[in-house]
């Protein structure tokens, strides 16, 4: 319903594109990367060449197709948008690749997930702004070489460790997001709050912002549905307390901890008596994918001192135990 862990829906897309911020300067939090980025842009279209490509990763819902909208923005170009797994043929990239305009962005998105013949040809794309493409099979196959213009690729994954070293090396700019802390969480909500119109109270941007996992997303998810609580059990004025019972009945608990977070702790707890156990182990434990634990579930836990990665596998932390109420087992590893 409000996990971190789904899609933004389709009757969310138009609140989504109002309050996806265009600017570097609108851009909340992400110090390092927003002062970093503005040198990048300003020194690029001061030669009037390309951008670097760039890649970025973190957990979803970070900001990186955001930040790949706000570089084309900065830039003052246009932007294409796709992904790893949609690229099936080598002929998807090229016909998109050939289709850019000078200093264009080419967004991918889950670019860990391009398939082998797809990322080929992307080497001499990033490299030399050229396709190298097979036409005809067997004998008589020949190779072409077309010029492309000039661009910069913005790739996003989850993990930078999923890209192969070929392709890591190809991206000029490497940036990691982290999750953002309460007070960068509460100017979003606040932001959002602006733009969406919806009269809002100190407590309950607080509210919003501790338990919204760290995740810009998660903030204008709970957001909106904290809005639906105020029109329908207030006056349309979210409140501190209005905000407290959407957030309990949505199971968002007070570390903002859903239910996948919760489950994934309580198993490592109760099945495994702590940990250490291995992730796969643990993904079958709770009927999730280990991609979904390793990339969606785990790292906020991981940031946030509950859980650990440790060589023998996952190990929950005394404040994990705590949390629920349970006392640590007292053992070397704890
Ligand atoms: P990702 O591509 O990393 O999964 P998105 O860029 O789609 O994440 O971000 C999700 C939503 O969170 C965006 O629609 C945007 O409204 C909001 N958002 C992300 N980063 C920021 C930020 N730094 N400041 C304000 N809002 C943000």
């Amino acid at each position: 319903l409000v996990s971190a862990h789904a899609v933004d829906t389709a009757e969310e897309a138009a609140d989504i594109r109002r309050l996806r911020p265009a600017r570097l300067a609108e851009y909340v939090g992400q110090e390092p990367i927003r002062r970093q980025m503005e040198i990048f842009i300003a020194a690029a279209r001061g030669r009037s060449e390309a951008l670097d490509h760039v890649l970025l990763f973190g957990p979803p819902g970070l900001g990186k197709t955001t930040l790949a909208h706000i570089v084309a923005n900065e830039m003052g170009v246009g932007l294409r948008q796709t992904s790893g797994p949609v690229l099936e043929r080598p002929g998807d990239l090229a016909a998109i690749l050939t289709n850019l305009q000078p200093n264009d962005v080419l967004f991918i998105d889950e670019i860990h997930r391009l398939s082998p013949i797809v990322e080929e040809i992307l080497y001499p794309a990033m490299e030399d702004y050229q396709l190298d493409i097979l036409i005809g099979e067997g004998p008589a196959a020949r190779s072409i070489k077309l010029d492309l213009p000039p661009f910069t690729l913005v790739g996003a994954t989850t993990r930078a460790g999923l890209l192969t070293s070929p392709l890591r090396d190809r991206f000029g700019i490497v940036q990691r997001l982290e999750f953002y802390n309460p007070e960068e969480l509460a100017r979003i909500v606040a932001r959002s709050a602006g733009i969406l119109e919806i009269p809002i109270e100190p407590d309950a941007v607080a509210a919003i912002a501790r338990r919204s996992r760290g995740t810009p997303r998660i903030v204008n998810r709970l957001l909106r549905r904290a809005r639906d609580f105020a029109q329908i059990k207030g006056n349309g004025r979210l409140t501190g307390d209005i905000a407290e019972l959407a957030l309990s009945m949505l199971e968002v608990d007070q570390c903002g901890f859903d239910m996948l977070d919760r489950k994934l702790l309580l198993a490592v707890i109760e099945k495994f008596s702590g940990g250490p156990v291995g992730v796969d182990n643990l993904a079958a434990a709770i009927g999730e994918e280990r991609d979904t634990i390793e990339d969606v579930i785990e790292p906020f836990l991981i940031q946030q001192g509950y859980l650990m990665r440790t060589p023998r596998g996952r190990l929950a932390t005394a404040s994990a135990w705590r949390h629920f109420g349970l006392k640590a087992p007292s053992s070397p590893e704890q």
